[in-house]
């Protein structure tokens, strides 16, 4: 089962795990998530589509648990804040219940954002962050934070069967063209020839990692023995004024650069340490920055 099935990284985990022979409960509320990203996958009779919001229980027979339900870019999770905790909470709980209930192993979506604005750099999984407990990233950061100590519990109190991962941002087809968030933002922007919106400077970094090595990431996660927490993303750093340029020129955009005000508690800078990864996992991103933003401008470009 996936929750957050028909969302950016759950339809193409729903693919994948498809196309390996899996049969799949793809659920959603469809919050953020689309029919068209799973349009696909009705032509395979293993495919199923439950309509249903995590923060209320769940009962099915399954053995794997992918939990992603919960917005991920921060206009949509700041659009409804308290659901957004509750996604995290309350859902959470629903599905370690489910997972109990069968003895399914659950992989939970954290994020690099329990890591807050990092003083470490890059960031490894010992690190305990630096998070406003109070702020408006509060609601999608203190839920990942506490559905990772749930977790734990769970594992702890009842051998729950567990795997967290801590996603870094990661960009590719299927993200919404609202979404909001930095990629999907510049590529419509250039595609328009629209002004590219940088908040703040632009030097604020971020690492970002094509969906596919996520994926498969995420696969053999669930697969390992590792409980985790484990860091999965691309460690190539650059500045978000070095991802506008780029666009642009892969675009061949007329756009011009614009200055916004920086949101609050906008993290300065964030790369991960995939030490950890590479090791136990024997997986590291093969895709570079140019091939996957190649690839994610055509698929905007057919959309647009
Ligand atoms: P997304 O918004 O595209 O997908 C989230 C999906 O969850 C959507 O289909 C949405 O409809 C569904 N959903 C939201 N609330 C729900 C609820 N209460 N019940 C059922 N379904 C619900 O986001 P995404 O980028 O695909 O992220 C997926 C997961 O990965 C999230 O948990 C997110 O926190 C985590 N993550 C993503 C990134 C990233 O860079 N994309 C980084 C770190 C962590
Ligand atoms: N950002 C930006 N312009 C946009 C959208 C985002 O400059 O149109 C910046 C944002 O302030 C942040 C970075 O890009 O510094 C990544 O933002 P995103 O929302 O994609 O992810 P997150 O902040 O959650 O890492």
């Amino acid at each position: 089962m996936v929750t957050g099935g028909a969302g950016f990284i759950g339809s193409h985990l729903c693919k994948r795990l498809l196309e390996d022979g899996n049969e799949v409960i793809c659920l959603d509320n469809f919050f953020t998530g689309s029919q068209d990203n799973i349009k696909n996958f009705y032509k395979y009779k293993t495919f199923n589509l439950v309509t249903h919001d995590i923060t209320e229980k769940f009962i099915e027979k399954v053995d794997k648990i992918y939990n992603l339900a919960c917005p991920a870019s921060p206009p949509h999770y700041q659009y409804n804040a308290v659901k957004t905790i509750k996604t995290s909470v309350l859902g959470i709980i629903n599905m370690l219940e489910l997972a109990d209930s069968c003895n399914a192993r659950i992989l939970q979506a954290s994020t690099s954002e329990v890591y807050g604005d990092p003083i470490v750099h890059p960031q490894k999984e010992s690190y305990w962050g630096n998070v406003n407990p109070i702020g408006i990233r509060s609601c999608y950061d203190e839920g990942k934070r506490c559905a990772e100590t749930l977790l734990m519990d769970y594992h702890r109190q009842n051998k729950t069967d567990i795997r967290i991962v801590r996603i870094f941002n990661t960009y590719g087809p299927n993200m919404l063209p609202n979404d909001g968030r930095v990629v999907s933002n510049f590529i419509i922007q250039a595609l328009k020839n629209e002004d590219i919106t940088i908040y703040g400077d632009g030097t604020q970094t971020r690492s970002f990692c094509y969906i596919d090595d996520l994926v498969d990431g995420l696969v053999k996660m669930m697969n390992s023995d590792c409980t985790g927490p484990i860091n999965l993303g691309n460690p190539a750093e650059r500045t978000i004024l070095n991802l506008a340029e780029m666009i642009i020129k892969l675009t061949d955009s007329k756009s011009k650069i614009i200055h916004m005000p920086l949101p609050a508690d906008d993290p300065v800078q964030r790369q991960p340490d995939i030490t950890l990864a590479k090791s136990v996992l024997k997986w590291v991103p093969k895709i570079g920055i140019e091939e996957g933003l190649i690839k994610t401008i055509q698929y905007f470009k057919e959309l647009l």
